[in-house]
């Protein structure tokens, strides 16, 4: 049995006077926040495309984290994936497990304004979700999106001799994290890719009819790589020397290794497939959409493997390909 808030009426208060007023509105919305169900009407002759991702305190994010912050990525890491679907927003559904010391109207509408200040300029109506109290703050959203009935990007199409390519840049998050696991302030740059990713909907949208695959990067390059290249039964060639990395990335290759910035995650760009004759459509799409787009690869048979070349040599591959929440270590419980 869940425990709810302790007063019925504190819960209450902090749904309707906090959540609801931001939730934003939408014609697709029939009915909204306050009943037992929301009740949507969904566009006509499309499919719809949901997704679901928790975050939670000292695994996803630092406990002493900026409300604002929290409420923007909640909701921009489940963005994210349905751009990597090529879908676009329609609504999304909020359960928050909050513990005492954060159920209250200060942190509520902070969390809200981070959240309303991506949900507003994407069109994505909150119409419900569930509030409860817990031990360790965890928030759980799920999104829905609309895609024409014929197109899906998945992760699954790939064919030989595809070029692979990502968007933006690669490794920011992860040397933020590397950076305040060891007390050390990241750059303004860094602390923005970490705490506000960008979900690539325009970039996604505009692929539907131009990429052979899709996912987004959320464990890492070469882990989400590997996903792709096994769902679309091929190997993959990375090379490092294309991969679009900051200059700060670079000095952190330099002393903690070149795999460093690509088996860390929390990256949220998009990494794609598409064949050779839709390279000069994919720049010309990353120029109308602001979001560069880098060709770092190139898919292989199966029995090539996932490989990582620098300077035309194979580099040796780490075990642990990027995060993983059953077997990594649990990296921001060490810091308190
Ligand atoms: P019930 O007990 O019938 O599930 P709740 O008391 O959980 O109803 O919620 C009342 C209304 O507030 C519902 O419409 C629900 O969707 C909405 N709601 C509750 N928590 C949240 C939340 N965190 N974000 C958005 N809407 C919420
Ligand atoms: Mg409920």
């Amino acid at each position: 049995m869940r425990c709810k808030l302790t007063r019925p009426s504190g819960e209450f208060s902090l749904i309707y006077q906090q959540i609801a007023p931001l939730a934003g509105q939408s014609a697709s919305v029939t009915l909204g926040i306050g009943d037992d169900a929301a009740i949507l009407c969904p566009p006509a002759n499309q499919r719809l495309a949901v997704a679901m991702d928790t975050m939670v305190e000292n695994r996803h994010f630092f406990p002493d984290c900026d409300p604002a912050d929290l409420g923007w990525k909640c909701l921009a890491v489940n963005l994210s994936d349905l751009a990597a679907m090529g879908a676009s927003p329609l609504w999304a559904l909020l359960s928050l497990s909050l513990p005492e010391r954060l159920a209250n109207a200060a942190w509520l509408s902070a969390f809200m304004q981070g959240w309303k200040s991506l949900a507003e300029p994407n069109g994505v109506a909150l119409v419900g979700g569930d509030t409860t109290r817990a031990k360790e703050l965890s928030v759980s959203v799920t999104v829905v999106g609309a895609l024409p009935a014929t197109f899906a990007l998945t992760r699954s199409g790939a064919k030989e001799g595809d070029d692979i390519w990502v968007s933006g840049q690669i490794g920011d998050a992860g040397l933020a994290v590397a950076q305040l696991y060891q007390s050390q302030q990241p750059s303004e740059y860094a602390a923005f890719r970490l705490h506000r990713p960008q979900p690539r909907l325009a970039l996604g949208a505009g692929l539907l009819t131009i990429a052979s695959a899709a996912m987004d990067v959320s464990d890492g390059v070469l882990a989400d790589l590997t996903h792709l290249a096994t769902a679309s039964q091929l190997g993959a060639e990375l090379w490092l020397d294309a991969m679009p990395f900051s200059d700060e990335v670079v000095c952190w290759m330099e002393q903690a290794g070149w795999q460093a910035p690509v088996i860390s995650g929390d990256d949220y760009e998009l990494l794609f497939t598409a064949p050779p004759h839709q390279r000069a459509a994919i720049l010309s799409l990353a120029a109308q959409t602001g979001v560069a787009c880098c060709r770092v690869g190139l898919m292989t048979a199966q029995s090539c493997g996932v490989t990582v070349k620098q300077n035309g040599s194979s580099l040796v591959i780490p075990e642990q390909r990027g995060y993983d929440h059953f077997q990594a270590a649990d990296i921001m419980k060490k810091i308190d």
